[in-house]
């Protein structure tokens, strides 16, 4: 199915990666996450052990008990976790890019030795706080704030929202303002003063454990201050895990696409499989053509993050093409299973409704629009 037989290029250890991934999906994912996404719950404490057993949990750093691969490694890893899930794909994501990266980047060594290695290890969950109820796509404005008392310590006030392993979080990296500008701070969640509500009533990603986070007066030291000053800080983790995306969702839709070719050859309309149809013919082949052009993005974005010259802006075209590449395949595979297809008895409709929040989250599709632009023009449009 792989037209372009992409996955000639990966290296035998890359190929391990992939297979290990995938049986760690056939294994312990792909039996009952459709029971997941139906009751709404992600079970982090029993996978995240199992991952972290795998090398999958920061598998792109070094260190710390953390697996050190190359970055196809790291997104043939997420390729594989999101053809089970986008919310698997997203846990380890948010784990790996978004609280472990920033703490082995700009972490003091004391930081880095208290939570790498659980966090590599999943026996610690991490999350990634920066959107805020108000200041989403422009969190520049957020209003979380942290003063510096007398004593050193820093004290945190506000709330953030739509938090991925918020309420299973043992830290959280929280970005809020000071006076020197925004400031990344590793926040132990039993600290005083630290809550993380569930947000109930997704109708995506529900197989992901999605929370609000409120501050009250929390005090945390000095040492807890991330070496990194201003939004490039989060903008940073947010390109590591952008990278992941890119790859993950090429999974997501080739999931779906097998799902529809599967039912296409079997399912028997007018005395024959629908397959045999043209136009049915017509949807399975775009499905095919889009994915290998994602896969091919995927893999030559890889190539230039391994070789060290990935541009932001880069990552930007990878999020926004492969994103809704996957989102189209996923509605034109729904209609090929008709009524099948909008069932959790088949992989399609919950995909597609996962495929909604990932075109939303880590910078929205119009947000990537403009950083294309930006980077096409050299004007700005963001206000
Ligand atoms: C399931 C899920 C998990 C998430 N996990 C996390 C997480 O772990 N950590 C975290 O910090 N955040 C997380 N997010 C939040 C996510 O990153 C934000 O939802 C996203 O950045 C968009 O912000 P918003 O929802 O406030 O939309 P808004 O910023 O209010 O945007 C609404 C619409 O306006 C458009 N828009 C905004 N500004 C412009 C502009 N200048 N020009 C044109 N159009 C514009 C947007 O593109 C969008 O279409 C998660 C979200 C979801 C749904």
């Amino acid at each position: 199915m792989d037209l372009l037989n992409l996955d000639d290029r990966l290296t035998p250890d890359q190929r391990l990666v992939r297979d290990t991934a995938q049986g760690f999906v056939r294994e312990h994912v792909l039996p009952d996450v459709a029971t997941w996404f139906e009751e709404g719950t992600f079970p982090a404490r029993e996978l995240g052990p199992v991952l972290g057993s795998l090398g999958m949990l920061g598998m792109h750093l070094t260190g710390y008990g953390c697996a050190g691969l190359d970055a196809i490694s790291y997104g043939v890893a997420c390729r594989e976790l999101e053809a089970g899930d986008s919310g698997l794909r997203s846990f380890v994501s948010v784990q790996g890019s978004l609280a472990m990266f920033p703490i082995w980047k700009y972490g003091s060594p004391e930081l880095k030795e208290e939570w790498l290695p659980p966090l590599a290890a999943g026996t610690a969950i991490g999350c990634f706080g920066l959107t805020e109820p108000d200041h989403g796509s422009d969190p520049a404005n957020m209003k979380t704030h942290a003063k510096q008392d007398p004593s050193g310590d820093w004290i945190l006030n506000g709330s953030k929202m739509w938090i991925t392993n918020g309420s299973v979080a043992d830290v959280a990296v929280v970005w809020a303002q000071t006076d020197g500008g925004v400031r990344g701070f590793v926040v132990p969640t039993s600290s005083p003063g630290f809550s993380a509500p569930l947000i109930h009533r997704k109708l995506s990603l529900r197989a992901s454990v999605t929370s609000s986070l409120y501050f009250d007066d929390v005090r945390v030291p000095a040492s807890s201050m991330l070496d990194v000053v201003g939004l490039k800080g989060p903008l940073s983790c947010l390109s590591e895990a952008r990278f992941g995306i890119l790859w993950g969702v090429v999974g997501a839709g080739r999931a779906c696409f097998e799902a529809a070719l599967e039912y296409a050859k079997t399912r028997v309309q007018f005395g024959k499989p629908i397959a045999g149809f043209q136009l049915t013919q017509e949807k399975l082949a775009w499905m095919a053509v889009a994915l290998g052009q994602a896969g091919l993005t995927a893999l030559h974005l890889g190539s230039l993050k391994d070789a060290g010259s990935l541009r932001p802006q880069q990552v930007s075209f990878g999020k926004l093409a492969n994103v809704r590449a996957a989102l189209d395949v996923a509605r034109e595979a729904r209609s090929v299973l008709g009524a099948n297809g909008v069932t959790l008895e088949y992989p399609v409709i919950r995909h597609m409704n996962n495929l909604e929040s990932v075109l939303t989250y880590e910078g929205t599709q119009e947000i990537h629009t403009l950083v294309l632009g930006e980077a096409l023009t050299g004007v700005a449009a963001y206000r």
